[in-house]
Parts: structure tokens; sequence; C-alpha cells
């Protein structure tokens, strides 16, 4: 039997199995281990935990996060053609590997999940968004996972770490740090992958904070950041008129000015906002 370092090279995988990468599948993979190696190490010690991984594809990233010594791996893969190629690899790490075929917007993963759990993936681009508000919205706080370590477009990324005022600041930054303390730990150009996608890439490291940075009602904060964004351009008395007629008043109460736009104020003022109408 292999073990992980004996395992053969990633192209001979693709290569052996027929993965010709799928556009609609968002395949772009990495396929230099020192890279798969150095995102695993990114996100922290990985010994004690579990990690979810979405979209292990040929499985760089796996084999990354089994060699840095992950407890147990639980990935989620959509195509069904890189099976034969993720059994290799459990077969190499008796009971540390555990492949579930499906949809990681369907599955529920929850029962294969002991937790500390990290979740760690080179997200497919179109569904990566999705997932990742999915993640930061549970029903309850704190959420099963203690950290996400995610591959993103560049642009994302920088939309998840923005500050006020910044062209990328907007509901995602407040959302991401409202829970979380975000930070971009690696940039990668498209070469980095096969094949090469059109933009650059970032990884993102998100650690869940154990209570949300400032108190405020959810469902409210989610609709006035919904309502302030949507019209970013304009100044709040106005984006947010249908709040209230209150709301110039009610602005003023909390610190806000009203002729502020909503790219000018910060995550502590919109929480303030959101508390005074509980
Ligand atoms: N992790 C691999 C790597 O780093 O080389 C592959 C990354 S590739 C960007 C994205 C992977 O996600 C592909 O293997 C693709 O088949 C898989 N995928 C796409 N949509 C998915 C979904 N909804 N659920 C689970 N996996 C999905």
């Amino acid at each position: 039997m292999a073990t992980i370092d004996g395992l053969p090279p990633l192209r001979e995988v693709i290569r052996a199995h027929d993965l010709v990468a799928k556009k609609q599948l968002g395949q772009n993979f990495l396929l230099d281990l020192n890279l798969t190696a150095k995102i695993a190490r990114s996100a922290g010690d990985l010994s004690g935990a579990d990690v979810l991984e979405v979209g292990p594809g040929p499985g760089g990233l796996t084999r990354g996060l089994l060699a840095e010594g992950a407890r147990h791996v639980v990935a989620v893969e959509k195509d069904p053609r890189a099976l034969p190629a993720l059994a290799q690899i459990a077969q190499a790490c008796p009971g540390r590997l555990t492949v579930l075929q499906g949809d990681a917007l369907e599955l529920d993963v929850s029962a294969h999940l002991t937790p500390p759990v990290k979740v760690v993936a080179n997200l497919p681009y179109n569904v990566g968004t999705e997932l990742l508000i999915r993640w930061l919205t549970p029903g309850t706080w704190p959420p099963f996972w203690q950290s996400l370590t995610l591959m993103f477009q560049k642009e994302v990324a920088e939309r998840i770490v923005a500050q006020p005022r910044g062209d990328h600041y907007g509901r995602l930054a407040l959302l991401a740090q409202w829970r979380c303390e975000p930070r971009i730990v690696m940039h990668l150009p498209p070469e980095a992958f096969t094949p090469a996608p059109k933009v650059h890439s970032a990884v993102v490291h998100l650690t869940r904070l154990e209570a949300p940075r400032y108190p405020a009602p959810e469902k409210i904060l989610g609709r006035i950041t919904a309502m302030a964004f949507n019209q970013r351009r304009k100044m709040l008395r106005s984006s947010l008129k249908a709040l209230g007629r209150d709301i110039e008043a009610r602005l003023e109460r909390v610190g806000i000015p009203p002729t502020a736009r909503a790219e000018e104020i910060g995550l502590e003022a919109f929480c303030a906002l959101a508390r005074s109408f509980e």
C-alpha cells in the first residue's frame, strides 16, 4: 500500500483517470504539492481537528491537509470522475479520509464531523460566495466550524477584508467582520492553476469570534445593510427612508450623519443603528 508521499504525481493521476477540467464545475486544479501544503499550513494546527474540504478534485489540497496532520478529512466532491483518485489517497491514509460524492450546497455533512472542525477549500468560484454566506449565517452562533481557510478570486477576497471608504467595502465585509477575524494569507497568480483561470486568486483565513464583535439583531442588521448598500452612492437618510419617517433623527441619535453614504460607515455604527430598532 502506498503512503501519502508514495502517491503518483497529480499530473499522472489526472491523466490516468481522464480528469479533463470542466469549466462548469469551476475546475482549476492545483498541481504543485508544495503550494497545497502551504495552503494547508495557513489553516493553522490541524493535528487535533477534523477538516471539511469542499471540491477536492484530484486531491492536491487533500494530500496537503493529510500530510500536515489533519485528524480526519471529510471531502465533498460533485464530480464522480474524481472518486478513484480520492480513493487512492484514502487507501494511503487508512481511516483519515472520508469522501462524500454530491453537491456541497445540498449535502448535510454534520454527521461526519467531530469538533473542532476547520473548513479548508480551494472552492469552485461559482459556489464560493454562496457557501461562505451560509457558513457565516448559521441558525446559531458559534457555528460548527472554528475557522475557514478558503480560496477566492482576488476581488472577492478583497471584499471580505475591505474597510470603509474602500472600493470593495460592502455587505460581505460587514457580514464577515461582524463575526470573524478575516485576513488574506496568500495571493496566487493564474499560472498556479491548471488550467489557468482569467483572474488572480487569494486565500482568506477567517477565525470565528465566539460572539459577534458588536451586539446587534441579525435580521435587522442584514436588512439595514442591504438597503444601505443597494443604493451605496445615496445619502443614508434617503436610502434608509423606508425604515420610518424618523430615520434622520434616528441616524443622528446613534452618531451617523444623515448625509453620510453607506460606504463611509463602519461596522460598529451599523450595529448601533440596528440596535436602535430593538
Ligand atoms: N481542490 C482541488 C484543487 O485544489 O486542485 C480542486 C479545486 S477546483 C477549483 C473546484 C472543485 O470543486 C472541483 O473538483 C469541482 O468538481 C468541485 N465542485 C464544483 N462544484 C461543486 C459543488 N457544488 N459541490 C462540491 N464540489 C464541487
